[in-house]
């Protein structure tokens, strides 16, 4: 087998489709070091080109899979479901979700990354609680998923290196966008930290990596059938990311909005108009509903619920017991944080930078741009722009008003928290921008766009 022939194949016979065993020899190839970056950097642009059918998807994904070593959670009752967010700003949900889900019977092993680009990371929101540890070995993350019904870590160097790799590649060759990568690179990794099932949130907007409802279907369809080929149930919700999620951007403060969503007092500068309220599990709207659908499907995935309506009644009302926020707690002492501290440093973790924007004139904001938050967030310290820069915990955004609040001329919009005095000057012109006012208040839009299934 030659890899020059594998590369012309899909670049003039797409119809034809590549087998297990040429895709087998050139990722392997690769991994191994024997095929050099050109020849998989000329495939990968052909599959940008030509695309892939989902069997070869599903064979690379498998190759992918098996590129580096595998979860083993034998000897834990499952079932083992997670969730795949592409990503978005104020994308917090992987934290309310996964102790909703444990309550609910459901094992949740989740391996989440960090912030790069605009997009938030998981993994930085979790280190930024005290003490709370997310490079967890393979035996720590089996027994925090059997103490508390899961567990949240980074990606280990040994699972998915052809990830890794092909990843750094598409990278810099402008081959990241392709569907058919995608879906292998991110159902690869999911199958590898041991889930049975997935559900996927499949974002769109201006804040997300797909930029029109039918770009995510195509997203969306590709994981669903791909998972299902490869004898896997999933279900993709398309979301909204137009806007950010919830009331607030940033790595603590995003904890803090969690912790409200999961019950208890409300934090200094929380309480809103927009919807962040003391009540126990009642946190903003959009954070609710997104948490429960999504806790829903995981449900039905998991064989616990009978249908969507009584998944997300069920969801409710492990937050309103309060049994999901005991959970939560639970796995932040199991993974070493402390929940007493954690508890009292609600409202206290501020960076001493602060400023606000106040509104220009009377109206409805019509608009808060999701990406423009997410690169003021970067300039904050929020996020970083290469992968070994550090971020600031305590910096980022509190939304005092959200798309469709009516606003008097100077109302606080938003509270905002910089690393230092130096980034607002980057930062504020960006935030100012996202916001847009008029006189009419803007319609409605659905959170939940669509929903595809393949059980
Ligand atoms: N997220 C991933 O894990 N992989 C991709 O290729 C794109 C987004």
């Amino acid at each position: 087998m030659r890899a020059v022939d594998i590369i012309m194949k899909k670049r003039f016979s797409p119809q034809e489709e590549l087998s297990r065993e040429e895709l087998a020899f050139l990722v392997g190839g690769y991994v191994r070091g024997e095929i050099p970056d050109y020849q998989v950097s000329a495939w990968l642009m052909a599959v940008c080109f030509n695309g892939m059918t989902f069997t070869e998807t599903k064979h690379l994904t498998e190759i992918m899979l098996n590129s580096g070593e595998t979860i083993d959670l034998t000897g834990i009752a499952g079932p083992f479901v997670d969730k795949h967010s592409t990503g978005g700003v104020g994308d917090k949900i992987s934290l309310s979700l996964a102790p909703v889900a444990a309550c609910l019977g459901i094992q949740v092993p989740m391996m989440s990354g960090r912030a790069l680009g605009h997009t938030g990371g998981t993994l930085d929101k979790l280190d930024s609680i005290t003490g709370y540890r997310t490079n967890l070995t393979v035996p720590q993350f089996r027994s925090i998923i059997k103490e508390t019904g899961y567990a949240m870590t980074g990606q280990t160097k040994e699972i998915v290196p052809a990830d890794r790799l092909l990843y750094a590649l598409r990278d810099v060759t402008a081959t990241v966008e392709s569907v058919p990568l995608i879906t292998a690179s991110i159902l690869s990794k999911k199958f590898a930290e041991g889930s049975e099932s997935l559900v996927f949130d499949v974002k769109w907007g201006s804040g997300a990596f797909m930029k029109t409802p039918e770009e995510a279907e195509k997203l969306a369809q590709s994981l669903v059938q791909t998972t299902a080929a490869m004898g896997k149930k999933s279900c993709a919700l398309i979301t909204d990311m137009n806007t950010p999620l919830g009331n607030r951007v940033g790595n603590f403060l995003e904890v803090e909005e969690i912790l409200e969503c999961l019950g208890g007092t409300s934090t200094a500068g929380g309480t809103s108009a927009a919807g962040g309220t003391s009540a126990a599990g009642k946190g903003p709207d959009d954070i609710m509903e997104l948490t429960c659908a999504l806790g829903s499907w995981m449900a039905i995935l998991g064989g616990k619920a009978e249908d969507f309506a009584s998944g997300v009644e069920m969801c409710r009302r492990v937050i309103a017991s309060g049994a999901a926020m005991e959970r939560f707690l639970k796995n932040v002492k199991a993974q070493g944080g402390d929940p007493d501290k954690l508890l009292a440093d609600r409202g206290r973790r501020r960076s001493p930078y602060r400023r606000e924007i106040k509104a220009g004139e009377a109206g409805y904001i019509t608009a808060i741009d999701a990406f423009k938050t997410g690169i003021a967030a970067v300039h904050l310290g929020v996020g970083r722009n290469r992968t070994d820069e550090a971020v600031c915990a305590d910096a980022g955004i509190i939304f005092r008003k959200q798309k469709g609040d009516r606003v008097q001329k100077d109302d606080i919009i938003m509270e905002i928290y910089g690393k230092d005095e130096q980034c607002f000057s980057q930062a504020l012109p960006l935030l100012e921008s996202a916001l847009a006012f008029g006189p009419e208040e803007p319609e409605k839009t659905p959170l939940i766009c669509k929903e595809i299934t393949a059980i």
